[in-house]
Parts: C-alpha cells; structure tokens; sequence
C-alpha cells in the first residue's frame, strides 16, 4: 500500500492515561506517532477524532499516512520514572509498516533501557518488532517488558479481509516464537476478535506462548456507549460478507464462552476488557 510519512516535532510523549487503558492499570501511554499505516478496517482510533489528538486528515484518510514524533526518544529521557507502568500505544502500532522507513523504535528503546519504567508493553500486530529483538533481550533483563501480540483470526481470508496490510497468521507467530526463543514475555492476545474457529484461534494462541489468554471482542456501541468503537469499514466488511453476528453482543459473548472454556480445560485462564488487558500492567 502507498502511504506518506511525515515527521514534527511533539510537545510530549508520554500521556497520563484515562478509559480503558487507565482501568486495566497503565499509568501513562506512550505513542510515537499519529495515524496507522496497517490502516484496519475495524481500528478504533479514528472514532476517538481529536479526543484521540487526530486531525481531520488522520480520520478522513486512516492508514494512508502516518506523522512520526522525530523528537520522541529525547522527550522521553526527560519523562521517565521508575514507577510508571505503561503501555505502548492505545493510538498506533509502535511497529507499523512505516517503522521499517522511520527507525524510531530503536531509540525509544534505547531511552527506555537508559531510564527503566516498572513494566513497559507493546501491544503489536507486527513481525518488524524482531528487527529490535537484540535491544527488548537487553530492556527485558532490566524491567518488566512484555509484548502483547494480536492474533485476531485463524482464517487467512478473514484476515485479508478486515486487515489486508497486516501479517498473516504464520509470520505472526514465527514472531513471537523468536520473542519467547528471546526470553521476552509475549502474550497471544485475541483482539479484535474477527470471524474465525473459536476453539482453533484459541488454540493457536495457547501453543504459541506459555501464557494466559486475553481477549477482546470487536466494540460495538450497544455495549461501550462512549469512547472509541469499531470504525464502519470493518462494519461493512461484517454486512457484506455475512459477517454481522460477529458485532452482535450476545453472539461474542458466546464467542468468548467458548473459549474460556476451550482455554480454562487446557489449565490456564481466559479474560476479556480491562481484566485481561490488566494481566499485561501487573
Ligand atoms: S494496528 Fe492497531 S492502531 Fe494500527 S490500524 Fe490496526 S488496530 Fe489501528
């Protein structure tokens, strides 16, 4: 996919943290840059607006360009505390496809080994965070890293579908198979949870890391009355492809049922929202 990346120079860039972030037990957040270049269809960024600290052309034109902060590593040596838990990002993939270009993660990472928080999470969808694989092996020896990695489907053309400039499935977990070979905690972490063999994803999930199972299903307004929820494209995507149960309430809670089922027989637990995401702050 085309996209633009652009640079400026950001006020600051670590944020005291609110919603569901806030509730799941993150201090602050930390978001390198504003818009996506994996451009999902169902991301819930957009629908934050400026609430989010989007402009007009981030929500119009989502995934098709993304604004580095150029000076994020030097703001952060100057914001960092050991007590801070936090979580990176509630607004971007820290490892978009934009990150191959712009390299910011790897002086974040080194301002963040200089300058340890309590527990650091990326939350990533990206096979690019094994570039960085040498930095996290040093960051995890000095603080509580752990990388929250999102599977979202066992169905190669559900995938194409709703994310089509995301990795399938198989480089999702040669990736985290390279984190854990790594001695990184990683997580499978079941969000959003598209169409897809409950029993199966979660089973891909649990022979992918040693871990708990987190899990999220697509937000929908009947449920999350405020706050961000699924855009319309992945909307459209449900409607056109028969897909609509998945966005129905009672529907993903049986979703989730079974899972936790399928999860809980194999010895471990199954959390969905803040309490599973809470897993990842402690
Ligand atoms: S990777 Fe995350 S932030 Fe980026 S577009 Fe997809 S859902 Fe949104």
């Amino acid at each position: 996919m085309p996209f633009q990346i652009y640079e400026t120079e950001s006020r600051s860039i670590l944020s005291a943290t609110s919603g569901f972030i806030a509730q799941a037990g993150f201090s602050h957040s930390l978001t390198p840059a504003r818009n996506c270049t994996f451009g999902c269809s169902y991301c819930y960024v957009p629908t934050l607006g400026i609430y989010g600290g989007l402009k007009p052309d981030d929500w119009l034109h989502w995934g098709q360009f993304t604004t580095f902060k150029s000076n994020a590593a030097t703001l952060l040596r100057g914001a960092l505390r050991p007590d801070q838990v936090i979580y990176c990002s509630p607004l971007v993939d820290p490892y978009q496809p934009a990150e191959a270009d712009a390299q910011l993660m790897p002086a974040i990472l080194d301002t963040l080994l200089e300058r340890p928080p309590r527990v650091f999470v990326i939350q990533t969808r990206g096979p690019l965070i094994v570039r960085d694989l040498a930095r996290l092996r040093d960051f995890s020896k000095r603080t509580q890293l752990r990388v929250s990695f999102s599977l979202t489907t066992n169905r190669e053309d559900v995938r194409r579908m709703y994310e089509p400039h995301c990795a399938p499935l198989a480089d999702r977990l040669a990736a985290i198979q390279a984190l854990r070979e790594a001695g990184i905690a990683t997580f499978a972490t079941l969000a959003p949870i598209l169409p897809c063999d409950p029993e199966e994803l979660a089973a891909i999930a649990l022979q992918a890391t040693d871990k708990d199972i987190i899990a999220d299903p697509l937000h929908v307004r009947a449920v999350k009355k405020h706050g961000a929820t699924t855009r319309d494209a992945a909307v459209k995507i449900s409607v056109k492809h028969d897909f609509s149960e998945w966005l129905d309430p009672t529907f993903q809670a049986h979703v989730l049922a079974r899972m936790a089922a399928f999860v809980n027989r194999a010895g471990r637990q199954f959390a969905a929202g803040t309490e599973g995401f809470g897993w990842l702050a402690k």
